[in-house]
């Protein structure tokens, strides 16, 4: 393809290439393409593969082909009946047999494309009229000049790039092309001696044989080191903050045997084997003169307010305040309740104050003050910890839960509450398999607690067929009947937020009308005011039946709902089905979870089977990996890696040898100095979670 204009630098705006405008521009914008560097660094995921050109003598009908020969005419018609416009050609290969081909509605084609000209011609082969076979809608390649030329996308491949509406792979394959030249001057992060040890490819190569790879093993070389890079730049991110945040002094918090005994007796149960190793690594971390900075992954219910109430009793044995976010009030106050339940017996002393902003304005003034004075040793909260005046006199741990709830600023505001560093303990209930918490939380050390506390009863899961609704419904009618409550989870339309309560209400109308009009029911979503208050009314058993969407995700303990009803169950993944399902299950009567799809095929039931057979969700995470991918267990771009990156997940050794390297080199070369590509590199991904 001629080169029409080739801007000079990577940093320029992809509108600088021939023909993206500010429409183009704004598609590639929501791809995460920027600049010209972003474009050349995005691969195709995948490929179209048609095989290599065949002889037109040689198809067959329903089988996909890539051809290569001559137009012999080219014209549009309009059809007589339903007035389209349709662009016809036919190709003649060079034995001289006849393919015929057809576009709709695609009058650019005639533009592209001449009488006499050369093209590859790629696509589904159907039987055509009087024995000529058709393709119709095919992708096609002009292939200029040089009588011999193949076919350098369509032929074999055609790359298949992530895409949003307006897009097409054609487009921003030949913007690719147009930028290509420019791959040589883009420069590598990663050091030649972990290239050279790894025989990982310089990032130019990656670049030209990612985008139009001759062979499958190119495509693959490539994509290995764009991942390989990319997590590299992360670990060492994460490498750089676990070095700065070691350098910075903490108040050690020495073991006290005493404390744990007295901690145990008011507990009232026994710690699982898992809850106390999470404590005991803790208890080492804290005893430290460095942060801790630890991430607690369990599951829905595995007991992780245990293990951080045993903290803060060993914080306020050493005379140091605990600080403990949460995402709602009502979690917070949930909270409030358990650490003084946990706690206050057995430490005399040890008081739990709530800090949230529904408080009146005087009682938020007395909880400051108590922080401010220490005589508070443990403030439980919500944002309003961060965002109110609040100080702590001496602060030494500080406790997110459902820490993904929370951006890396909001955390370090909470860290920022006392004079020097606290000890830090992340929660998080979305149970995630170990290779993929190292990639996203890789300066935090992780406790898993992949163990249940004993005398749970399983939830009771099933898979409901779509014409099977009433048997859910009437399920659901005998639980309200005998004294119990119920989720009924709308289905995830859409991305939007709006979509989604819109399509939630006219659920919420239609089982209130037509289904349970004799039942109390309610609905929450995520654009409601009041969803404290309905979770509230739900919690106090007001309500009957709570309609809602994802947003009643996050641990509110309802131990009298007992079933969880999942519409359209196909658009979740299994770790979130999961979370949906905690939220049953909790109390003493035997809970049942109700997954319904509109997608019946053996592969979509077959995915959801999984859930009635596996209650652990660290397994189901890791199935819903093997099925689904990396990308989609975290949700849409919630994890700022690219999908190759993720994709590399896959194989955990990858990750170690890159966690590895990235070590090596900071040690080696603390700061970077030497590596200025790679320090700046980093110094813009701690920007973006603003670590200062
Ligand atoms: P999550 O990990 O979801 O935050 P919680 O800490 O809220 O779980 O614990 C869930 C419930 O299990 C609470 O009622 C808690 O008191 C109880 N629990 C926690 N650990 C144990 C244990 N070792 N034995 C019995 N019950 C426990
Ligand atoms: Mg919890």
């Amino acid at each position: 393809m001629a080169l029409l204009f080739l801007p000079h630098t990577l940093d320029a705006s992809v509108s600088k290439l021939p023909d993206v405008g500010p429409a183009f521009e704004k598609r590639l914008g929501k791809l995460g393409i920027a600049t010209i560097r972003d474009l050349l660094l995005t691969l195709p995921f995948g490929w179209e593969t048609y095989g290599g050109p065949s002889a037109i003598a040689s198809l067959t009908p329903g089988v996909q082909a890539t051809v290569v020969g001559r137009i012999v005419k080219i014209f549009i018609k309009t059809t007589t009946r339903k007035k389209m416009r349709l662009t016809e050609a036919m190709i003649e290969d060079d034995s001289g047999e006849r393919l015929r081909v057809a576009w709709f509605n695609n009058p650019y084609v005639v533009k592209n494309l001449n009488q006499g000209d050369r093209v590859a011609i790629a696509g589904m082969v159907k039987a055509g009229y009087g024995g000529v076979p058709e393709m119709q809608s095919p992708h096609y390649e002009r292939l200029d000049g040089d009588p011999d030329a193949q076919p350098s996308r369509v032929g074999g491949l055609m790359p298949k790039y992530h895409l949003v509406n307006g897009l097409t792979n054609r487009k921003v394959a030949q913007w690719v092309e147009s930028a290509l030249p420019l791959a040589g001057q883009v420069e590598d992060v990663l050091p030649d001696e972990v290239r050279a040890r790894h025989k990982l490819m310089d990032v130019g190569d990656a670049i030209r044989l990612g985008h139009k790879p001759e062979t499958d093993e190119d495509f693959r070389g490539a994509k290995k080191r764009m991942a390989f890079a990319e997590l590299f730049e992360l670990q060492a991110a994460f490498a750089m903050m676990r070095a700065q945040m070691a350098a910075e002094p903490a108040t050690p918090i020495p073991y006290q045997q005493a404390v744990i005994d007295a901690f145990k007796v008011g507990l009232g149960f026994e710690l699982t084997r898992a809850q106390k190793k999470a404590t005991w690594d803790a208890f080492q971390d804290m005893a430290r003169p460095v942060p801790m900075n630890r991430l607690l992954n369990g599951d829905v219910g595995s007991g992780k307010t245990a293990v951080a109430a045993a903290c803060v009793a060993m914080a306020h044995a050493s005379g140091l305040q605990s600080v403990v976010m949460a995402p709602t009030e009502i979690l917070a106050r949930q909270h409030l309740r358990k650490f003084r339940g946990y706690l206050e017996e057995s430490f005399p002393g040890l008081t739990v104050e709530l800090l949230v902003s529904s408080q009146s304005a005087p009682e938020r003034r007395r909880v400051r003050m108590a922080a401010a004075s220490g005589h508070c040793a443990l403030l439980v909260g919500t944002h309003a910890l961060i965002e109110d005046d609040v100080e702590l006199a001496n602060l030494g741990l500080a406790v997110v839960d459902e820490q993904h709830r929370f951006g890396t600023r909001q955390r370090e505001l909470l860290r920022a509450k006392g004079s020097g560093r606290p000890h830090f303990l992340a929660m998080t209930a979305t149970p995630i398999p170990r290779t993929l918490a190292l990639a996203l939380y890789g300066e935090m050390t992780t406790s898993v607690i992949d163990e249940m506390p004993p005398g749970r009863t399983p939830v009771q899961t099933e898979v409901v067929a779509p014409d099977d609704r009433q048997h859910a419904y009437s399920l659901v009618r005998a639980e309200v009947a005998a004294g119990h409550q119920a989720f009924v989870i709308c289905p995830l339309i859409d991305d939007s937020e709006a979509v989604v309560a819109r399509s939630a209400t006219a659920e919420f109308e239609r089982l209130k009308k037509d289904i349970f009009p004799d039942l109390r029911l309610d609905l929450i979503h995520g654009r409601l005011k009041d969803k404290e208050q309905v979770m509230q009314r739900f919690v106090g058993g007001e309500i009957q039946v709570l309609v809602a969407t994802a947003v009643v995700e996050v641990g509110v303990d309802v131990p009298n709902a007992t079933v969880m009803m999942i519409e359209g169950a196909d658009r979740f993944g299994l770790a979130q089905l999961h979370q949906f399902r905690g939220r049953v299950g909790r109390g003493t009567a035997p809970s049942r979870c109700l997954v319904l799809t509109d997608d019946p095929s053996e592969k979509s039931i077959g995915r959801l089977e999984l859930l009635t057979r596996i209650s652990d969700g660290f397994k189901l995470a890791q199935e819903d990996m093997n099925i689904r991918g990396m990308g989609e267990l975290m949700g849409p771009r919630q994890h700022g890696m690219s999908d190759t990156a993720m994709e590399a997940l896959l194989q955990p050794e990858l990750l170690s040898e890159v966690r590895q390297e990235a070590e090596r080199i900071l040690e080696s070369d603390p700061g970077f100095a030497h590596h200025a590509l790679l320090k700046s590199t980093v110094a813009r991904r701690l920007e973006m979670t603003s670590i200062s």
